[in-house]
Parts: structure tokens; C-alpha cells; sequence
């Protein structure tokens, strides 16, 4: 009787979702049932059918503090009582300077002013526009963009244009706008992309160069070498091109360090930020720039304003879910748990490395992920992501490979007996014959 009265809704709910809800980056046809998210606290998710389930990915990289985190969830209550939201042109408020002011105290000192907007791709869309608008402005015509290899900076058409031209964009294609895309020092030699870029930089017409600094997440959290990333910001530099950080997935300590870029000696003119920032809670994006690139827009004519903005920019809730989240970043748990992940990552990695469906495992601060090697295609739509996902679910974990790559970046307040559970669900797949 019970289990009836619990399971009809959830039946009711499903063929509702089915009919009415379109749901991303998941066939309309064919694709696993969603399931039904009830509650969720710290690294669990609760379903409506009775089951836990770890989120080892923080809901696609989002979540820093956990679910339902009360420290958030009281800045959000208290703030949607006081002020909810108000037009960010001509009208402005203390959680988005005060949010402003965090996030510069810990950004390079080169940073000095903050445009917010609502999620990674528009924050990398504001990027990408406040940098060609920078050349624009001061009557020069520079208009290319330099971009990496296997990029991702999101599904708008800006931030389809400086990423990877793959098959999730290919019916756009025609209308991305022409990007040169450089090569990673993993396959070809440094010095040989270093010569290709100058070849590029001599022709005077670059803009900005984008990248993911130190880790591509959506490429398979594939790492590649600081040192050469230095030298090609430094090369850019010196032909004034201005360089964009796309630390959407990469900032608030998941790479071991506040940003990926504090590992960097050069420091970019642009961060983009997005997903973390609220610890997971609300949307919202940032773009921050240097005065010298505000500098740009400093001037009576009209027409040389910044023309840009969302209905929702700097949303008050947002910025004070993020201002909640920041002081929960900064505190001395939240730093301990980052090394504590970094040290539990570092001893499962040895467990495993040497395993023979371990074709390859990287490890750097709070993300881990592990090449499989019994899956030769590496594309998002391989075999191994349908097979793995529901596997893994099976065993009460959330893990969703990017193609053959099985990845952890997990909320910081995961704790160990979790992580443990994680690996042992990997473990058991590695055991496995599928
Ligand atoms: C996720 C991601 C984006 C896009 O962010 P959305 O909030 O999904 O639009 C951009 N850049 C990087 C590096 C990302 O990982």
C-alpha cells in the first residue's frame, strides 16, 4: 500500500516529463529515463523512488559545498525578502559590489572591474565581445580570435564559434564565425605550436586568444603544460593581443588553487567565471577584465559604451548565494577538504594506474579522471558513456563519462566514506567484463 501511494506520482511525473519537458544534451528518443530528484543534501541526491545517490560530478560541475547548503540557502531566503531583483542599468546594490569586491581580492592584482551576467557561455560571450569591442574602440582593426584545440566554452553561438567544431555543432557550422584554433603541446612539440602561433600573431590581425587554462573539462579534463601556456600568454603579449581565461569549470579550487591561472607566472587580461561561483545554487556569470581593458571604454562617445546586458544581470539572490558561498570557499574547512579530496585522489590514482583498462589517469587538486582503455572511440557519443552511466548508478553513484573518460569532480563536503564508495564503483567496473 505504501510503496503504491509513493510510486503512482512518480509514474504521473514521468509520462508529464515525457510529453512536456525537453531536457539537454539527451535524445528525445532512446535515452534512459530521467529520474525524479526529491531532496538532496551535501554530496547526496535522494530520488523520488527511495534511492541515494553520490554526486561524484557536482551536477555538472557546479556544486561546491554541497546541496542544500544552509549557509547558502539562509543568504538566498534573506535576500529574496529583502530585495529580489532590479534592473542592473542605472540601479545598483550591495550583494553585486560586495560580490564584486570578493571575487577582486582574489583574482590577480591585474583585474580591476567586474561585468556580471548569467551563466558560463554568456560570460564568455561578454568576454569575447568586450575584447573585439577593446580593438574596435580604438579604431584598430583586429578581428580574429585564437583558440585551443578540443576547446568548450559553451553552447551559445560566440562560445560555439571559439570551440572545438565537433559534432554537437555541426548544424551551425556555417554560422560560426571563422576562429584559429591551435594544437595542445601533447601530440606536436611545443616549440612547434609556439612557431605556428607567432606565424598567426605577425599577421597583426589577432584579437584575443581564449583558452581553459592547465585543464579542458569538457575535452575529457585533459591537462597540458602550464610552463607552455605561460609562453604562449607572454608571446601573445607581446603583440598586445589580450588573453581570455576561461576558468568557468577550472576556478574556486578545483584545481588544488583558487584558479587554475594562480599557477601561472602571466596573468590573462580576461576571466570568465561561472558555474561554482554560486556554490551550485543559482546561475550566474562573470566576466572580469584589467583597467587597461576598461580603459577602452572610456570616453564620451556614446557609441563606445559597452552594449550588453541580460534582463537578470546581477541578480541580487545570485550574488548573494555567491557572497554565501565565497565566505564557505575562503574558510579554513573549505580549504582543508580540498586537500583532503587532493591527497584521497592521489592514493586512488596509484591504485589504479597501473590497471590494464587504465589506458591513462590525471590527477590534479579536486579533479581526477581515468582514460579507459577498452574503448578506442573517444567521442562524447561512444559506446562506454551507455554503458558506464547506468552502471555506475546502479551502485548509488553519479559519474557520467565523457566518452571513454570517467571523471570525479566531486562538492567539497563529500566525505571520505563516499570517496571510498566512488572508487569502489569504479573498481568494480574495472573488475568487470563490460
Ligand atoms: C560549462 C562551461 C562553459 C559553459 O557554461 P554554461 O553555464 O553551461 O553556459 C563555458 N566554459 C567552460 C570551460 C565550461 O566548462
Amino acid at each position: 500500500m505504501g510503496s503504491n501511494l509513493k510510486e503512482k506520482p512518480v509514474i504521473d511525473l514521468l509520462s508529464k516529463d515525457s510529453e512536456l519537458v525537453w531536457h539537454p544534451f539527451t535524445p528525445l528518443i532512446g535515452s534512459e529515463e530521467n529520474l525524479v530528484v526529491t531532496g538532496a543534501k551535501g554530496a547526496k541526491l535522494y530520488t523520488a523512488d527511495g534511492h541515494e545517490i553520490i554526486d561524484a560530478i557536482a551536477s555538472w560541475w557546479v556544486n561546491l559545498h554541497g546541496h542544500a547548503n544552509p549557509h547558502i540557502a539562509q543568504a538566498i531566503a534573506k535576500q529574496a525578502l529583502n530585495l529580489e531583483h532590479v534592473m542592473f542599468a542605472g540601479f545598483t546594490h550591495e550583494p553585486a559590489i560586495q560580490l564584486a569586491e570578493n571575487l577582486l581580492s582574489v583574482l590577480p592584482e591585474n583585474q580591476g572591474k567586474v561585468f556580471f551576467s548569467d551563466n558560463g557561455s554568456t560570460a564568455v560571450e561578454v568576454a569575447l565581445k568586450m575584447a573585439l569591442q577593446y580593438w574596435h574602440n580604438q579604431g584598430e582593426d583586429r578581428n580574429t580570435i585564437v583558440a585551443l584545440d578540443g576547446a568548450y566554452h559553451g553552447d551559445t553561438f560566440g562560445a560555439m564559434a571559439v570551440g572545438e567544431r565537433g559534432a554537437f555543432t555541426e548544424p551551425f557550422w556555417p554560422y560560426l564565425f571563422e576562429v584559429d584554433f591551435i594544437d595542445l603541446p601533447l601530440s606536436v612539440p611545443e616549440e612547434q605550436v609556439l612557431a605556428k602561433f607567432e606565424d598567426l600573431l605577425n599577421q597583426g590581425r589577432v584579437a584575443a586568444f581564449i583558452f581553459e587554462p592547465i585543464v579542458q573539462g569538457a575535452a575529457g579534463m585533459r591537462k597540458y603544460s602550464a610552463i607552455w601556456l605561460d609562453r604562449m600568454i607572454s608571446l601573445a603579449r607581446s603583440y598586445k593581443v589580450l588573453c581570455i581565461a576561461d576558468e568557468v569549470m577550472t576556478a574556486f579550487g578545483r584545481t588544488g588553487r583558487l584558479f587554475a591561472c594562480d599557477y601561472l607566472q602571466e596573468k590573462p587580461d580576461i576571466f570568465c567565471l561561472s558555474k561554482g561561483i554560486t556554490g551550485g545554487a543559482l546561475p550566474l556569470g562573470a566576466t572580469t577584465c584589467t583597467n587597461e581593458v576598461q580603459q577602452a571604454y572610456h570616453h564620451q562617445d556614446i557609441y563606445k559604451t559597452f552594449f550588453h546586458g541580460h534582463s537578470y544581470t546581477a541578480n541580487p539572490i545570485a550574488c548573494a548565494a555567491a557572497n554565501a558561498s565565497f565566505e564557505l570557499l575562503m574558510s579554513e574547512k573549505c580549504q582543508q577538504d580540498i586537500a583532503r579530496i587532493t591527497n584521497s585522489f592521489a592514493a586512488f590514482k596509484q591504485r589504479i594506474d597501473s590497471h590494464e583498462k587504465v589506458k591513462s589517469c590525471m590527477h590534479m587538486g579536486a579533479i581526477l579522471s581515468i582514460e579507459i582503455s577498452s574503448y578506442e572511440d573517444t567521442s562524447y557519443v561512444n559506446e562506454a558513456r551507455h554503458k558506464l552511466y547506468p552502471f555506475f548508478l546502479s551502485k548509488g553513484v553519479l559519474l557520467r563519462p565523457l566518452g571513454n573518460i570517467i571523471y570525479i569532480i566531486p562538492p567539497y563536503v563529500i566525505s571520505d566514506e563516499e570517496l571510498q564508495q566512488v572508487y569502489q564503483a569504479i573498481e568494480d567496473f574495472l573488475e568487470s567484463t563490460l
